[in-house]
């Protein structure tokens, strides 16, 4: 996969080309980097490529002409790529559009800063507008750098099987399930038992339930659209019984834990 960025800072993008799994896949090869600069396509010998808004108000808006070369110039690099702008206007990411976007064959990410960018160069380009949340910060590249680890993360030989990004929350419709590494005990808590046991068939329903009952107090909005197996319905049943005998009885069971 070929992503490009378009910014004003090409030098960020090394926490994501130079560090971790990213760092790796991108030197064997797994998908490659090109960062494109506006201020290459200044009509200005100082570079700049922001102005005052009409209409007056606080901050400095990035000018059209500039962002449209830039983005001319990543098209004409790898013209089949999609392009997206990061914007707290856009849809927020979620794993369904992360997949979709893990099939493109390159993505041009224009990285906003300031006030944002002038509203003709989103009127005159195929954009797809995506926030990585409902808060602002102050520059598109920490967004793009999120969603380009995300798409990155579910390419083929990225992760190490072990890795494996099919367990990991959203994946598969649940939030993950809990995890411990050694030590067996830490500050009077001790691993459950079962996961020290070996029996992988008990691990998997362990594991399972965890997810479901994580998913259910922390994300029911997950769970409601979700078509639920057999073994899934029995174990939130289970849940929803374990959960109601805890509200009956918060003592009781608080004692029998300790
Ligand atoms: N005035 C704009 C915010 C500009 S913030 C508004 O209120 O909508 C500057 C840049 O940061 C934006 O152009 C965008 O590229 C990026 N940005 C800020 N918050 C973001 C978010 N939640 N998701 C994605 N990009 C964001």
């Amino acid at each position: 996969m070929y992503i490009q960025a378009i910014t004003l800072f090409p030098e960020v993008f090394a926490a994501i080309t130079e560090f971790g799994v990213t760092a790796r896949a991108l030197q064997r090869g797994l998908w490659q980097f090109n960062a494109v600069n506006p201020r290459t396509f200044a009509d200005n010998p100082l570079g700049y490529i922001d102005d005052r808004p009409f209409g007056g108000g606080p901050g400095m808006i990035m000018m059209a002409p500039p962002l449209q070369a830039a983005i001319d110039d990543a098209k004409a690099r790898q013209p089949q790529s999609r392009l997206i702008y990061m914007s707290p206007q856009g849809t927020p990411l979620q794993h369904v559009q992360v997949s979709q976007l893990a099939q493109e064959s390159g993505l041009i990410v224009l990285c906003g800063r300031y006030e944002g960018i002038d509203e003709r160069v989103l009127q005159s380009n195929d954009i797809t507008e995506i926030a990585v949340g409902d808060f602002v910060v102050s520059g598109g590249e920490l967004p793009a750098m999120m969603l380009m680890d995300a798409v990155l993360r579910l390419l083929p030989g990225v992760l190490g099987d072990s890795q494996s990004a099919a367990q990991d929350s959203f994946a598969d419709g649940l939030l993950d399930c809990p995890h411990y590494t050694r030590p067996i005990e830490f500050q009077n808590a001790v691993v459950p038992e079962i996961l020290r046991g070996g029996n992988h068939a008990l691990i998997a329903r362990w594991r399972l339930k965890q997810s479901l009952m994580r998913t259910l107090t922390r994300r029911a909005d997950l769970l409601a659209d979700r078509r639920l197996t057999p073994e899934e319905s029995g174990l939130l049943r289970e849940i929803r019984e374990e959960m109601q005998k805890e509200q009956d009885n918060p003592m009781i069971n608080r004692k029998s834990e300790s």
